[in-house]
């Protein structure tokens, strides 16, 4: 299995480390033609503008979109989970619109830009999952194709609609490999 981490900017090396230790092949995406024979992308956080500007700028933004749309598995973290969002509350960014969700951008506050949280996901089982959130957003509404895996103080911060995997926290901080592994099985 052949999994790109898109490295336009931001929290990718962790996502090919975590992805290595799950056991596939896991490589940065800088170009178009690199999106080709993957079997996976991921959308690793940063800053959801410029990682934008980036892929309309090295022409990738418009592919990832397609991909999407014929059913290639992508999973976004924080800045990934803004992008594949349909909407962004107070914001005309752009973004691939892929997943009937919209977001809430820097929405826990500037009074908690970063934290940490244990998070019950069932789909993971008994564990919790230590959520590392940083200026993270979160979904204020979800369509009825969307399903909410893990909420957090009534926030929903982990949905799923179809081969699509959102999470307004950074599961690639951790040692934790299960929501690679859960989102891999997507594949
Ligand atoms: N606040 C950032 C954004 O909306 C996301 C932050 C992150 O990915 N850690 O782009």
């Amino acid at each position: 299995m052949r999994v790109g981490v898109l490295a336009a900017q931001g929290a990718f090396r962790e996502h090919i480390i975590a992805l290595r230790a799950c056991g596939v092949d896991a490589s940065e995406v800088r170009k178009a033609e690199q999106l080709d024979g993957i079997d996976a992308l991921v959308l690793p956080g940063g800053e959801s503008t410029a990682i934008a500007r980036l892929l309309q700028d090295f022409g990738m933004f418009d592919k990832v979109r397609a991909l999407g749309e014929a059913g290639l598995p992508i999973f976004g973290t924080c800045a990934g989970m803004v992008l594949l969002a349909k909407e962004i509350e107070r914001s005309g960014q752009p973004r691939l619109g892929l997943m009937d969700i919209t977001v809430r951008r820097n929405a826990f506050g500037r009074q908690v830009e970063s934290f940490e949280a244990d998070l019950d996901i069932p789909v993971l089982g008994k564990e919790p999952l230590r959520g590392v959130f940083i200026r993270a957003p979160y979904v204020t509404s979800a369509g009825p194709g969307v399903r909410v895996l893990a909420t957090l103080d009534d926030k929903i911060v982990l949905v799923e609609q179809g081969k699509f995997l959102a999470a307004a926290f950074h599961p690639e901080l951790t040692d934790d490999l299960r929501l690679h592994q859960y989102f891999l099985a997507k594949i």
